[in-house]
């Protein structure tokens, strides 16, 4: 599934269509994750490009007074074609036509969405969520905040939206490794200390995987046709029949809110 990595690089892909005109969106196929409303063809046609942005995992085409948000779901992926190329792919739901080129919007699975609205900050599916983890609102008082009263395991309140956002699974299990965090800890007795070294570990780790052009598992590419896959080296995740790197202990998995999580229970404490 694209996580935040994969979507940051879908945006940065496409950023060159800003200060471009959006000649229209033909969507080949409404039925995705919530039914594509008329009004995403009606009321963006020939419409300037402002900005191309990202809030969590939406991606945000601004025009003067509204906003097309696109969630890529479980299997979405753009791709930026000529115009003129009527080629298709099974799965191509939507396209958005620019002068000479356009962006292809393919969704295997449908979890994928797509709405328009004027302000996204105020969406419902936008508006409760929690702070950008790149940004500097995601710091250590933060996070000593929202550890303080938490009964929650650590792995957990990482990875809820409504603390903070794009922490995904691979990079939940691969922040903690690198903070020596035990995923399995109570939020609230991780101390002051633990809690600093835990938001810089998930900075870095997004960081690495959005300059590898995003990890996940399988069957992502990026917007320009690059292959956006296996490149960041997995400290833990996935690596549960081998030793760690670091101090040679086995790999245990565990499963924490029904997810696979992956530790080395020597180095993490
Ligand atoms: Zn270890």
């Amino acid at each position: 599934m694209p996580e935040l990595p994969e979507v940051e690089t879908t945006v940065r892909a496409i950023n060159k269509f800003e200060n471009r005109i959006l000649k229209e969106v033909i969507i080949h196929n409404k039925n995705l994750r919530w039914k594509v409303e008329k009004k995403v063809e009606t009321l963006t046609r020939n419409q300037l490009v402002h900005k191309i942005t990202r809030r969590a995992k939406y991606i945000l085409i601004y025009f003067d007074k509204q906003c097309l948000m696109v969630h890529l779901g479980m299997s979405g992926k753009l791709r930026i074609q000529k115009s003129n190329n009527n080629y298709f792919k099974k799965h191509d739901h939507a396209e958005f036509i620019f002068k000479d080129e356009k962006i292809i919007f393919n969704d295997v699975r449908r979890f994928g969405s797509i709405h328009l609205c004027e302000n996204p900050d105020k969406h419902r599916l936008i508006k409760d969520l929690g702070v950008e983890p790149l940004s500097k609102s995601f710091s250590k008082s933060y996070m000593k905040d929202i550890c303080k009263n938490s009964n929650l395991c650590i792995k957990k309140l990482i990875m809820d939206q409504k603390n903070v956002v794009g922490v995904g699974n691979i990079y939940a299990s691969e922040s903690l490794f690198l903070a020596k965090i035990n995923p399995s800890r109570l939020s609230k007795e991780v101390s002051d200390n633990e809690c600093e070294k835990l938001v810089k570990s998930i900075k870095i780790i997004l960081k690495k995987a959005i300059k590898m052009g995003g990890t996940t598992i399988k069957d992502f590419y990026s917007a320009d046709g690059n292959e956006g896959y296996f490149s960041l080296k997995l400290n833990v995740y996935g690596r549960d029949s081998m030793v760690c790197n670091k101090c040679n202990t086995k790999i245990i998995k565990s499963i924490i809110g029904q997810r696979a999580t992956y530790s080395c229970t020597k180095c993490q404490l």
